[in-house]
């Protein structure tokens, strides 16, 4: 039996939560539930000048939106983790300090002016800048300012194995004794992520490919570390529709922004694990589906294209598949934004079940329906079509109809809105469109049955009585 699988996302703070870093985590999460692993969450905050607060709370806001628990984090006396870093200083010292001793790293005392003049005289020479091991032999001296670098043991070239790319080969001649820990104590990503893997006992390491080009210093850096070495699946890029990496230039890029956009996070899940992960011609599944089918094997190595009107199309299966009254307290912190005060309105489920073949997200959802909770708020365009004279009889005899009838239903609408248009020849929809613009103030709702039983029998006589007096009735 292998060992129990451990992986992580590991985000710097930097920004809000990309949604190429929520594939990335959303990818690592499956792969641990599928298999009964564990996922870590670890922040990595030692850019202190590009780290903020803010970005940690996007990021943790965008993950427990999408429902990506993390498994362990260090004890804080109550819910635990994330792991963050810069609260890690002490291990990454200690990890330095054991390279140090074994002969594996050792302490540069280089000037920063020193180096930056080498690197303009390589700059010059139209040579790349490889540190050239000045320091390799020098006594340590913890009294004198340092960084510690680590010593590249001679190697010609590098291969490691990718589960989405393959081997993977780096000459030697292109690494070079990298400073892994600054002079302030802060480690440098390679060293920082490496320490952590190998505490946290990380046995696959999935990341975006952009990292592909720091793969072989980090193994390396196992190796010194005497740790075996992890797999490795680096994910392809998400691309724009020109085939450039994914940016703001191509549309929201946030997980959050989408939640905000009225997106459901099962649709965003499931768009984001669509994005370079196939089975069969399967397009909707369920966060459980998707832990029963997920494996890295089914990831694939080119770069897919993020297509926004795939995202809604996904979006909206999901919005109509939604129980109605789980879809309507879905909405309510959306009704709440656009100003509506709605919760405990018995009619919710009702209107969310009338409108959620229309919706394209929730923020439609509540855009369409704000009529029901919110005075009517005429079309300009729609009042001049069909709140015209011609309108005031049709709204008068059905205004009459509903007034006189004993019990509202949608059989006896139906039955007056069939004798209203045969009485004067009209087809069906010559009159349910006036009554539609009075009673919504636009041309797009529902059947109108469903208007106004929704409505009730009180107010859609009160608005029906506003158009009239449109119509000039
Ligand atoms: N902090 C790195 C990033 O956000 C993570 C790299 C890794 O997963 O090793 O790109
Ligand atoms: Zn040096």
């Amino acid at each position: 039996m292998s060992a129990p699988v451990r992986v992580r996302f590991a985000p710097s703070p930097t920004g809000y939560l990309h949604i190429g870093g929520a594939r990335a985590a959303l990818l690592n999460w499956l792969w641990a539930r599928h298999t009964g692993g564990k996922f870590i969450l670890r922040i990595e905050d030692t850019d202190q000048e590009r780290s903020t607060e803010d970005a940690v709370r996007a990021i943790l806001d965008g993950m427990r939106w999408l429902g990506l628990d993390w498994d362990e984090g260090p004890d804080v006396g109550g819910p635990f983790g994330p792991y963050f870093q810069m609260q890690r200083l002490g291990l990454y010292k200690e990890y330095a300090e054991k390279l140090v001793k074994a002969g594996k790293a050792y302490a540069c005392y280089c000037s920063k002016e020193d180096l930056d003049a080498q690197r303009e005289l390589a700059k010059a020479e139209k040579r790349q800048f490889i540190y050239p091991g000045t320091c390799r032999d020098l006594a340590y001296d913890p009294s004198r300012r340092h960084v510690i670098r680590f010593r590249l043991p001679k190697l010609l070239e590098l291969t490691f194995t990718d589960l989405v790319k393959g081997a993977i080969t780096r000459p030697g001649s292109t690494l070079q004794d990298e400073v892994i820990v600054r002079a302030d104590g802060v480690p440098l990503y390679n060293f920082g992520a490496v320490v952590d893997d190998v505490t946290m006992e990380i046995n696959l390491v999935a990341r975006g490919d952009d990292h592909v080009n720091n793969t072989a210093v980090q193994v390396l850096l196992y190796e010194a570390l005497g740790y075996p070495v992890p797999a490795f699946a680096h994910l392809p890029m998400i691309l724009g529709a020109d085939k450039t990496r994914l940016s703001k230039r191509h549309g929201a890029t946030s997980v959050t922004a989408y939640r905000d956009m009225g997106f459901l996070p099962e649709a965003v899940v499931n768009y984001l694990v669509r994005l370079g992960w196939s089975h069969g011609d399967q397009e909707i599944f369920t966060m459980g589906e998707l832990v029963k089918h997920f494996g890295f094997d089914h990831v694939g190595a080119t770069a897919s294209v993020f297509n926004p009107e795939k995202m809604v199309w996904v979006n909206q299966t999901w919005v109509k598949s939604l129980p109605p009254a789980e879809l309507a307290r879905r909405a309510l912190p959306y009704y709440r934004a656009a100003g509506l005060e709605v919760e405990g309105d018995p009619r919710l489920p009702d209107v969310a079940k009338a409108y959620q073949e229309r919706a394209k997200t929730l923020v439609d959802l509540v855009s369409q329906s704000r009529c029901y909770f919110a005075p009517v708020e005429m079309d300009p365009k729609a009042q001049e079509k069909f709140l015209g004279s011609d309108a005031a009889p049709i709204l008068q005899a059905i205004r009459d109809g509903i007034a006189a009838s004993a019990a509202l239903d949608a059989a006896g609408l139906e039955k007056l809105f069939h004798d209203v248009a045969a009485a004067r020849s009209l087809g069906l929809g010559k009159v349910a469109q006036p009554v539609r613009v009075a009673l919504t103030g636009g041309t797009a709702s529902p059947g109108i049955y469903d208007v106004i039983l929704l409505l009730g029998r009180e107010e859609s006589l009160a608005r029906l009585d506003a158009g009239l007096k449109l119509a000039g009735g």
